[in-house]
């Protein structure tokens, strides 16, 4: 979280505090009155009006929450899907594949959860590329699988991804100004109630639409530089817990070609990945004869 975030909530804990004590004022005026005069609506207004703030308050100074963020990325995995082409329909040896690497990264990392779980699902694309939708849908191309000489390259690209996730990359890159436009639609939806009950929640979908636009940019465009690198120095330690060798990260990133739908300069966070294993002293898992003999009856 930024400073810039930090103190604009400071200034409207302020502005909030200030209003709230105004109208507390105007209310404890009507309780002294109440008894005189036939004040009665006008109290409850006032009361009605602290409730809305406090509401009000309370939704603009939170992150989204679990269901929030799946229904956000509901929506952009859903548009993105709409020019691109589905390998399958998930239940070919390669999708499970794909599948079964991503679950086991996603367990063993830092955000083993997420709402309705992570989705891991393979893009029929000549194109090299992985993306991170909010709430855990990891879109994986064919021409990525197909660039990767092992299991232990692949797992390098989904654990970035899967990074990308855990660290809120896909929200957090969201603009101050989407998040208050999305914040004041569900609070005029009736935040608290309406985000109790699960359909209510899928019917705001529609409310997320300049949010979606924006997510959908940072998605297809990557991070900022610092936010990539996080991805990657944190995807060293998620490899090496689930017993991968995290060099294959770091050759894979060196495979990719600078531009396009990649994000940074691939050598230069390939020497970043490289120092950060240096580190281990060698304590790192060796390339695993089963995973290698998978791979290649699977990849062709
Ligand atoms: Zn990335």
């Amino acid at each position: 979280m930024n400073t810039k975030t930090n103190s604009s909530k400071g200034i409207n804990k302020i502005i909030f505090l200030i209003l709230f004590v105004v109208l507390s004022f105007g209310v404890v005026k009507c309780k002294e009155l109440a008894g005189l005069l036939p004040y009665g609506s006008e109290i409850m207004t006032g009361i009605e009006a602290i409730d809305k703030l406090v509401d009000v308050y309370d939704a603009y100074n939170r992150e989204f929450t679990p269901q929030e963020e799946y229904y956000i990325g509901r929506t952009v995995a859903a548009s993105l899907l709409k020019k691109r082409r589905l390998y399958g329909t998930g239940d070919s040896g390669l999708e499970k594949y794909i599948s079964k690497i991503g679950h086991t990264l996603a367990m063993t990392s830092d955000r083993p959860e997420t709402y309705q779980g992570y989705r891991f699902i393979v893009l029929n694309s000549r194109s090299v590329n992985a993306f991170a939708v909010p709430s855990g849908f990891i879109f994986v191309t064919t021409g990525l699988i197909k660039t990767a000489s092992n299991e232990d390259e692949l797992a390098g690209a989904i654990a970035h991804e899967v990074n990308h996730i855990v660290l809120r990359h896909p929200t957090t890159s969201i603009s101050d100004a989407q998040k208050n436009e999305a914040v004041s639609n569900l609070v005029k939806f009736g935040a608290g109630k309406a985000l109790s009950s699960d359909k209510a929640l899928a019917n705001l979908t529609g409310l997320f639409g300049g949010i979606v636009d924006e997510v959908n940019k940072s998605v297809l465009n990557g991070y900022d530089a610092q936010k990539e690198k996080d991805a990657d120095l944190a995807s060293v330690k998620l490899l090496v817990d689930a017993g991968y060798n995290p060099k294959g990260l770091s050759s894979m990133l060196r495979k990719l070609k600078k531009g396009g739908g990649i994000h940074g300069d691939p050598n230069v966070r390939a020497q970043n990945v490289d120092n950060l294993i240096s580190s281990y002293k060698g304590k790192v898992p060796n390339i695993l004869t089963y995973r290698s003999n998978r791979f290649k009856s699977l990849i062709k």
